[in-house]
């Protein structure tokens, strides 16, 4: 049987995000290179085994997950990619955090195809993903956003039309700079305060009332016993990776560089979180710069 939904991307975001559609009642015949994400899939319900360029001819929407700019590109625009075999008023929706530059370069090649293209990056994690909670952000035609809004509704709860192509991936962008950057500000101020002999929890419960208040001291504090259920208090597992916070990083550096804009914070914060990686904590929360401002003991 054909599905109306081909997934391509079963990874720690697509397998649950795909999964979503499926207990929604969606036909969906879920791909990825990786065998074990297929079964886990298959397992959940979903279908599988078809021949993808079989599967894309027959489908009505495609929605991908993949990991950056080039696997999109690559999915997209090769030879045998969905381009070259999507069936004619097929829509389709990337999923995946790309630089606003490939969205609109792949979305462009779509059009000229006739294809209506929308890039749509999550915010929520892979929490929000397993509980369809997501966060999308839009960019594309208002006709294609009204297409694609009852799919991304199965997988999200607060889902926006940011613009046009690349839009959503600009304001994807945005926000994981300053997440990035308030992460370590407010790092940094509870350092401080350690420093001079302050409870950590008595600082946080002040500043989150006062003027320095911010999402990561109401719900994600990045010091260990602040809040029970944070990733810092779980020795830092879990969460956004230090490794994903430094990729969104790195295309905000590489959009301010093809817009002339100035991120003379955001670049800071990528070689910090570059440097963090480094020592080995890439698997980490990106609450766990945390550590690395610790006073030598
Ligand atoms: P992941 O690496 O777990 O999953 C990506 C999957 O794509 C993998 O299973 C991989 O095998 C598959 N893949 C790669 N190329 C393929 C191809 N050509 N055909 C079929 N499958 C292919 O990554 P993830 O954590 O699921 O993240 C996916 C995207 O979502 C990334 O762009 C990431 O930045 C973004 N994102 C992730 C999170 C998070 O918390 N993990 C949160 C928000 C956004």
């Amino acid at each position: 049987m054909s599905s109306d939904i081909v997934f391509i991307g079963l990874g720690h975001m697509g397998l649950p995000m795909a999964l979503n559609l499926v207990k929604a009642g969606c036909q969906v015949s879920g791909h990825d290179l990786v065998a074990a994400s297929v079964e886990q899939f298959a397992a959940g319900g979903g279908s599988t085994g078809q021949d993808l360029a079989a599967a894309l001819g027959a489908a009505k929407v495609i929605i991908t997950m993949l990991p950056a700019s080039r696997h999109v590109e690559g999915a997209y625009l090769g030879a045998s990619g969905i381009l070259a075999q999507a069936a004619p008023g097929a829509l389709l929706i990337d999923c995946s955090t790309i630089a606003p530059d490939a969205a609109r370069k792949v979305a462009a090649a779509a059009r000229e195809k006739g294809f209506t293209m929308l890039d749509a990056p999550v915010s929520g994690g892979t929490a929000g993903a397993a509980a369809g909670t997501l966060t999308f952000m839009v960019g594309g035609s208002d006709e294609g956003f009204a297409l694609a809004k009852p799919y991304l509704e199965k997988m999200g709860k607060a889902i926006f039309h940011a613009g046009g192509n690349g839009s959503g991936q600009t304001v994807k962008v945005c926000n994981n700079m300053l997440l990035g950057i308030l992460m370590i500000g407010t790092s940094e101020a509870i350092r401080l305060g350690m420093a001079n002999g302050m409870d950590p929890k008595v600082l946080s419960e002040i500043m989150v009332k006062s003027s320095g208040r911010n999402w990561a001291l109401e719900v994600y504090n990045p010091c260990p016993g602040v809040m029970e259920n944070a990733p810092a208090s779980k020795g830092y597992s879990g969460g956004f990776g230090v490794d994903l916070m430094l990729k969104d990083l790195g295309l905000a550096v590489e959009n301010s560089l093809s817009t002339g804009s100035s991120v003379p914070l955001g670049a800071l914060a990528r070689n910090l979180y570059d440097i963090h990686s480094k020592s080995g904590a890439g698997g980490l929360d990106f609450s766990s710069i945390f550590k690395m401002l610790a006073k030598a003991e």
